[in-house]
């Protein structure tokens, strides 16, 4: 499907499960991959011709993509641009959002530049990780980020792109929270790429650090199967749910920190490990985590979603929120 004043790299009806890491999911109207700024205008520029609802994505590694796809324009962003400028504590980085978090850790590590070892094994762009605030091991990306460079959306009501507009966003008007931020919660900006502040550090033990956080996701998570990451958020309970769960569960206060406990704990405890729906099942070897067995379908998620969400609501009087994204529902 070619029209009219097309830019060549946006293409018409592509399949969106092979930019997924749940291999599921229905076809974009348009996709277009992205390698700068200049790239992004022209593809937006067109998506405001055609009065097209626009929508980003990274490695595409926390996001439901409806069967029916998405009916607009999906922009990749690939940009993997590196610059880095040595102050006296450390290092200025301006780094494309399209950049890879496990490569910016590893590449960073040999030029012994510390700070992001926490981030090797999540599949995620850097972009993606900043919308998200992805975190681990008790650390999250927005501790090193200054600025992000972004351009922002305005929508028309039916969220059609009208026009947008280049921003420097400094990290306090991020309204960066646990998996959340100001990207995440307008849905209005798409980065372009961002300045992260990092120290130096010892190149060794950030070797052993990056190895050690790699066969951890290796033994605990189920990365033989596609899968979308942790599908909860992990709750934070009131003192009666809390006083409620020490009675009825032995082990409550092993896995509860800071009034936090793991979803995946819950839904281990409601026995659904292994459930499964269609092509999909609750992982075997980590409960927060659904994957794809091979013919999985997202309908076939979205009811085991809605499954786990109530065995839990039931047994333990917790309300579960998905961390992963919807789109095109
Ligand atoms: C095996 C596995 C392990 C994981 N482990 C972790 C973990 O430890 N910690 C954690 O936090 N997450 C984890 N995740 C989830 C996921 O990797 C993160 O949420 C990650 O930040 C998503 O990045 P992405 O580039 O894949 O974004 P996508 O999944 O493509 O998109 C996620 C969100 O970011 C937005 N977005 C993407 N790029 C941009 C951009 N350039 N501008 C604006 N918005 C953008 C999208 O619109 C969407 O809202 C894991 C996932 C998997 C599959």
């Amino acid at each position: 499907m070619k029209t009219e004043n097309m830019p060549e790299n946006i293409k018409g009806n592509i399949p969106l499960k092979d930019y997924s890491t749940f291999k599921m999911g229905g076809a974009a109207k348009y996709f277009c991959t992205v390698k700068n700024e200049e790239e992004t205008k022209a593809a937006l520029d067109f998506a405001i011709t055609k009065q097209l609802r626009v929508f980003v994505i990274g490695r595409g590694s926390n996001l439901l993509i409806s069967d029916d796809g998405f009916d607009g324009l999906v922009l990749k962003i690939e940009d993997s641009s590196v610059k880095s400028e040595a102050t006296k504590d450390g290092v200025v980085l301006n780094l494309g959002a399209g950049n890879l978090l496990t490569k910016l850790a590893l590449d960073f590590q040999k030029e012994s530049i510390g700070g992001l070892e926490w981030t090797a094994g999540i599949p995620a762009t850097l972009g993606g990780a900043i919308c998200s605030n992805a975190g681990a091991n008790g650390k999250e990306i927005s501790e090193s980020v200054r600025e992000v460079r972004a351009l922002e959306m305005e929508l028309a009501p039916e969220k059609y792109l009208e026009s947008y507009a280049l921003r420097s966003i400094k990290k306090d008007e991020c309204a960066f929270a646990y998996r959340k931020s100001l990207f995440k919660d307008t849905k209005k900006f798409i980065i372009l790429g961002a300045t992260l502040f990092l120290s130096r550090g010892d190149s060794d033990k950030a070797k052993k650090e990056i190895e050690k956080n790699l066969e951890n996701r290796r033994q605990k998570q189920p990365i033989e199967y596609p899968n979308a990451g942790s599908t909860f958020k992990n709750p934070v309970l009131s003192e009666e749910q809390k006083d409620k769960l020490s009675q009825k569960c032995p082990h409550f206060a092993d896995v509860c920190k800071n009034s936090t406990v793991p979803a995946g704990w819950l839904i281990e405890q409601a026995g659904l490990k292994g459930k499964k729906i269609g092509g999909v099942m609750v992982s075997e070897k980590h409960a927060n985590f659904i994957v794809n067995t091979g013919e999985g379908k997202a309908e076939d998620v979205v009811i085991l979603i809605s499954l786990i969400k109530q065995k839990i609501r039931i047994k333990f009087s917790i309300q579960l929120h998905e961390e992963i994204e919807y789109v095109g529902f």
